[in-house]
């Protein structure tokens, strides 16, 4: 792509940088406009990115994190001893980098470290993202995640490695010092291994696993990206007016990346080799790569799987987040702290109904979810199974308690029948009492007795729940001008209560009618009530 002839007018650049991108990429291509927010504001692009007063505040011990995330994480005690120790490795020797550059900037650019940059290894749902996203929530800094599926070498295919980069600005609100402390996190890495292209896709591995080294090694990732019409846009009219580029970019010196992916082949490439090599091993090959089993893993064993020794020797720290079996996830229900049980009582308590929960029927959630072989991710689909019909049909419902048992969550569908009808009774019975409610004001303001017979009650409220009103309206409906009415009538003949049947409801205008008329003529009348 041409970037630097003398500018045209930004008309005719808008103009032709479309031309350029829909002739070469079709409507293929999403521009995306990833500039900061600020730079959006004609005149404010020279603001400095606001700056948290200079300072990274890093003041964590790894035990602080890792109690941190027993909150919210069941299991994955490895993992989550491991990542802490890296974390706060890493974010200490940034603070070192940082007072150095500002002490002696020459020594700050020497220092030799080797970035604490992860490998996660373990199968879907087990918590990987969930620890990261955790940490970085704790220490407070950005956090950007990506599958490793989505980057081709030249970028086009569903997005350039550089997002990911400028990606963390974005969530640092546009503050380009913060982002480059951030931590980018790359899912399904073990689909980027160089023998193992994913199937139907031009992705070259090899390819991708050199621009991602690159990034892990120190770079500086320009903010604009050369797909970005607007940020390309905005920095032309800023060449106009100032004579000069601002190049703004961001380096990756700092940044944090760790990496994770199933590596399913791996579990047999190493069972296989110590089966083979070591006695006290069964000859049976091992399933779930666990922690004792991970500790066999070497680089060597990473570069057979398709990984470039460089690429691979950029991530020096690897651990295992093993696979959840039904008991995890059942402390994943009860425990964690952002468990979707929480979610289920704030869910069903906006609807003024308190759910509680019966161990066994948990326990058998649990299992469920645990069949699904999706890790906690089995969760989601079972409870979405088992509740979805009773958050649609109980909300609105009167009724306010639901107790989840293991009938429920054995035959759903059965448990919330009966609900219903019962809710219905109660809807009733609440419904009864409101006539009561009316004829207590009735009485108050009028001064008239009204009784409906017992049929009459239970039309009234049959007629409620059916056209979905409440009480207080069918009635003030129905009985609009009784207080008129009656008050003739009680001139008349001195009647003050009245026995409402049936037909008061059903034709309430021709029920009023007919007394008042009798009360004209009482010779006729029978003495209705009273
Ligand atoms: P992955 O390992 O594929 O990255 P995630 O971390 O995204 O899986 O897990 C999906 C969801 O499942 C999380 O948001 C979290 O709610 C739940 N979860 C997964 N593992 C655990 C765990 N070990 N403890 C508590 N919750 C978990």
């Amino acid at each position: 792509m041409e970037q630097t002839p003398p500018f045209p007018t930004p008309e005719e650049l808008k103009s032709k940088l479309s031309e350029f991108m829909k002739t070469n990429f079709g409507d293929r291509v999403a521009f995306t406009t990833m500039t900061q927010p600020d730079t959006a504001e004609a005149g404010t692009e020279e603001k400095p990115a606001p700056d948290s007063e200079d300072g990274f505040e890093f003041n964590f011990l790894p035990r602080e994190i890792k109690a941190h995330l027993d909150r919210f994480v069941i299991r994955q005690d490895e993992a989550k001893k491991v990542l802490s120790i890296a974390v706060c490795d890493h974010y200490n020797h940034v603070k070192h980098v940082r007072s150095l550059e500002k002490s002696d900037p020459a020594r700050a650019e020497e220092t030799e470290y080797a970035k604490q940059n992860v490998i996660l290894v373990g199968p879907t749902g087990v918590g990987k993202t969930y620890l990261i996203k955790h940490i970085a929530e704790l220490i407070k800094v950005p956090f950007v995640k990506a599958d490793a599926t989505k980057f081709s070498e030249t970028g086009y295919v569903g997005g350039d490695v550089e997002d990911l980069v400028r990606e963390l600005v974005h969530k640092a609100d546009g503050d380009v010092k913060r982002a480059q402390f951030g931590i980018i996190y790359i899912d399904e890495i073990d689909k980027i291994a160089s023998a193992s292209n994913v199937a139907g896709r031009d992705v070259s591995g090899r390819g991708v696993q050199t621009t991602l080294l690159k990034l892990m090694e120190e770079t500086e990732v320009p903010l604009r990206s050369a797909m970005d019409l607007q940020g390309q846009l905005q920095a032309a009219l800023e060449f106009q007016r100032k004579g000069k580029a601002n190049r703004q970019t961001i380096s990756t010196r700092h940044i944090l990346f760790v990496v994770s992916g199933a590596f399913e082949r791996l579990k047999s490439q190493v069972s296989q080799r110590i089966t083979r090599g070591q006695i006290g091993f069964s000859a049976e090959p091992v399933r779930v790569m666990d922690n004792e089993l991970f500790q066999h893993v070497t680089t060597q064993d990473f570069i057979e799987f398709g990984f470039e020794p460089e690429f691979i020797g950029r991530l020096p720290v690897r651990v295992v987040c093993e696979e959840l079996s039904a008991g995890d996830l059942f402390d994943i229900m009860k425990f964690s702290e952002g468990s979707l049980l929480k979610q289920y009582e704030r869910a069903f308590r906006a609807y003024g109904i308190a759910i509680s929960f019966e161990d066994e029927a948990v326990r058998l959630m649990a299992e469920a979810a645990a069949r699904e072989k999706t890790g906690a991710r089995g969760l989601l689909t079972v409870w979405e199974k088992v509740f979805r019909d009773f958050k649609f049909y109980l909300a609105g419902s009167g009724i306010s308690q639901l107790r989840v048992t293991a009938e429920l969550v054995r035959q759903p569908k059965m448990v919330l029948d009966r609900l219903l009808v019962e809710g219905h009774k109660h809807e009733a019975a609440a419904l009864d009492q409101q006539i009561d409610v009316f004829t207590d004001t009735f009485r108050r303001e009028h001064e008239l007795e009204l009784t409906f017979e017992p049929a009459a009650r239970q039309r009234l409220v049959e007629r409620a729940q059916v056209e979905k009103m409440s009480m207080p309206d069918l009635t003030a409906h129905l009985f609009r001008d009784f207080h008129f009415g009656l008050n003739l009538v009680r001139k008349n003949s001195g009647q003050q209560s009245f026995v409402l049947p049936v037909s008061a409801i059903d034709a309430p205008d021709e029920f009023l009618s007919d007394l008042v008329v009798e009360s004209y003529y009482p010779a006729r009348a029978e003495n209705p009530a009273g």
